[in-house]
């Protein structure tokens, strides 16, 4: 029984890609009602339900409240964009590392398709600030977006600390909606900047 319809897109994602394993840390950005974050507690184990497998980490944040979830952690009231955010999310990761960011976030509609586009281009530009504090090395980014003019761009800033970067159109999502996935692989954290 999952708390959303979303679910199926990751299970689908994940059933394809494998992306999450068991004993994994995961961070889930927007996970509010907490359907994503239900999938990444079976796929990593975190509840311990498999006692033969490695036990797996979740936390899930959101501006939003996330009803409690066994075997998940939750930053309620929390946005993903904020530096403080980040720094709670290194003590709370083992080793304060993730090997995967999810995000399914997205801004509350206005109607206008571009300027939709841009807003959620806008977020998850600033989860590769994210994956420079939390993701591990040949770690994973999942991210939704709305497809537009700025898609290029994201593609372009995830393909420069990624080594693979590919599009996801989910059997599960809409056929008719700009919605699709970039699902980021082999995280290379970049060199600190020479500027002066
Ligand atoms: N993946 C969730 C699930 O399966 O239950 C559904 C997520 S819903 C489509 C998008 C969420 O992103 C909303 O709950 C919204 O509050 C959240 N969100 C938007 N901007 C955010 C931000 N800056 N920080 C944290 N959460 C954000």
């Amino acid at each position: 029984n999952f708390r959303c319809r979303s679910a199926f897109k990751l299970l689908e994602i994940d059933d394809k890609f494998r992306v999450l394993q068991p004993g994994y840390s995961v961070v889930d950005c927007g996970a509010a009602p907490g359907a994503w974050s239900q999938v990444a507690v079976q796929r990593v184990n975190s509840a311990g339900t498999d006692q033969e497998s490695p036990h797996g980490t979740v936390i899930g944040i959101d501006l939003l409240h996330i009803p409690p979830l066994d075997g998940a952690h939750f930053l309620s009231s929390h946005d993903v964009t904020d530096p403080a955010t980040h720094a709670k999310l290194r003590e709370l990761l083992p080793r304060g590392r993730a090997h995967v960011i999810l995000s399914d976030m997205a801004p509350n509609a206005s109607g206008f398709r571009d300027m939709d586009h841009e807003r959620l281009i806008t977020m998850c530009l600033s989860l590769i600030d994210l994956a420079d504090k939390v993701l591990q090395p040949r770690g994973s980014l999942l991210c939704k977006y709305w497809d537009g003019g700025l898609t290029h761009h994201l593609q372009e800033k995830l393909e420069s600390v990624f080594g693979s970067v590919r599009t996801i159109k989910p059997d599960a999502s809409r056929k008719d909606s700009a919605e699709r996935f970039f699902l980021a692989q082999l995280y290379r954290k970049p060199e600190p900047s020479q500027s002066l």
